[in-house]
């Protein structure tokens, strides 16, 4: 007998600004649907944005992705981290050109609050180019802080940098 086990909501921000951006997200997500324990539930438009902290770059596509999942968050940011190595992202400037970044940015109703995992994810109510895709596939979802996307949209001011790509 097949048990079902209950899987986990959770939403991944992505990004690119170096290369064919469009295709390093498409590959991100196609990486993401390889992994037997990943569905991919829904997939945000694309949107063009203009880059904020190191703003000396290519300007970024970003999108929001809803998965289940039976990994842990911990399992699941040593996933992403591998796809950002396979397409090759380089570190070298913090905040700067990518080929793909992938940010847990919430998992079901849980806080993690770790060097190197924080759920959800700190900056999402700062950042219209991370609201603005999940508003529009998550909009009704409520943020462990007690409001739903849609709330924390309204309340930022600058969302002018954010464009509908495709
Ligand atoms: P920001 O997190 O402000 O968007 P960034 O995406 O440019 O910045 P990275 O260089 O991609 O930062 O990541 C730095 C580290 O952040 C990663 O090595 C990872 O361990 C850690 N990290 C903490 N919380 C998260 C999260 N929710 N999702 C992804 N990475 C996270
Ligand atoms: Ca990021
Ligand atoms: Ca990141």
């Amino acid at each position: 007998m097949q048990i079902e086990t209950e899987m986990t909501p959770a939403f991944i921000g992505l990004g690119s600004n170096v290369g064919d951006r469009e295709e390093n997200i498409k590959k991100a997500i196609s990486l993401l649907k390889n992994n037997r324990k990943i569905k991919v539930k829904k997939v945000s438009s694309l949107y063009e944005t203009e880059p904020v902290g190191y703003v000396d770059q290519g300007e970024f596509l970003n999108a929001a992705i809803e998965i289940e999942t039976d990994l842990t968050p911990h399992e699941l940011l040593k996933v992403t981290k591998g796809i950002e190595e396979k397409l090759k992202r380089d570190r070298k400037i913090k905040w700067g050109p990518r080929t793909i970044d992938l940010d847990i940015l919430l998992f079901g109703d849980l806080r993690i609050d770790e060097p190197h995992l924080n759920v959800p994810h700190p900056e999402i109510k700062n950042r219209a180019f991370v609201l603005i895709p999940l508003a529009e596939i998550a909009g009704q979802i409520i943020h462990p802080d007690g409001k739903t996307i849609d709330d924390l949209l309204r309340e930022l001011i600058d969302v002018k940098s954010v464009r509908k790509y495709r």
